[in-house]
């Protein structure tokens, strides 16, 4: 097992959709355990297989809920229900999301509230469960990744001219661009003790 380089917005596998997931063996296994060590030396609440730049439609994620679920999962070629998207402007006190693909950045979007996930564990078998607040907006991030779509890519104009701008800054939007978790200094500042947010 091992944590995997991070890649960053711009590389060509987090903008393309993931393949489905065919077989359930060792290599799958192993692929996943190193997904769980990189999204904790992230200190990220989840990690789509894109981010360390495989094409594959598996997340994972670690998040305490309360629509009882495993705090910690891997959900392997997901579907999403979602209930209706709320419509006006996100708050950015309580809606904004961050990436690990979009490293040291947030900014605020509506998501829906409920979202029901059908998809298969490690051993092919289906799982089901229905996510709700934030661990279904956990659900929707993990999946937009698996379809090439980040985070970014659905703010409103204005905060989309800001993540551009940001982006822009960082030299990133090109293909080459990734960080290693537990080395290069962690990018969200999860050290310091007023972070109070979570990255995905
Ligand atoms: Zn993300």
């Amino acid at each position: 097992m091992s944590v995997r380089p991070v890649v960053i917005t711009g590389e060509p596998v987090l903008h393309r959709v993931a393949a489905r997931v065919e077989h359930f063996d060792d290599e799958l296994a192993a692929l996943v355990a190193d997904m769980f060590d990189t999204m904790d030396a992230a200190h990220g609440v989840g990690l789509a297989a894109p981010q360390i730049g495989v094409g594959l439609r598996i997340f994972v994620y670690e998040m305490p809920n309360d629509d009882g679920v495993p705090a910690r999962g891997v959900v392997v070629n997901p579907m999403l229900a979602l209930s209706k998207v709320p419509e006006g402007r996100p708050d950015p006190d309580t809606e904004s999301e961050g990436c690990l693909s979009v490293p040291g950045e947030h900014f605020p979007l509506r998501r829906a509230e409920t979202a029901i996930v059908h998809g298969q564990d490690l051993a092919g078998e289906p799982v089901e469960f229905t996510a709700t607040g934030w661990f279904a907006r956990c659900m929707q991030h993990e999946f937009d990744h698996l379809n090439g779509k980040l985070y970014v890519d659905r703010l409103d104009d204005k905060q989309a001219r800001k993540a551009r701008k940001a982006v822009k800054a960082a030299g990133w939007g090109t293909p080459g661009h990734s960080w290693l978790p537990g080395v290069d200094p962690d990018p969200f500042g999860h050290d310091e003790p007023d972070d109070e947010h979570d990255e995905l």
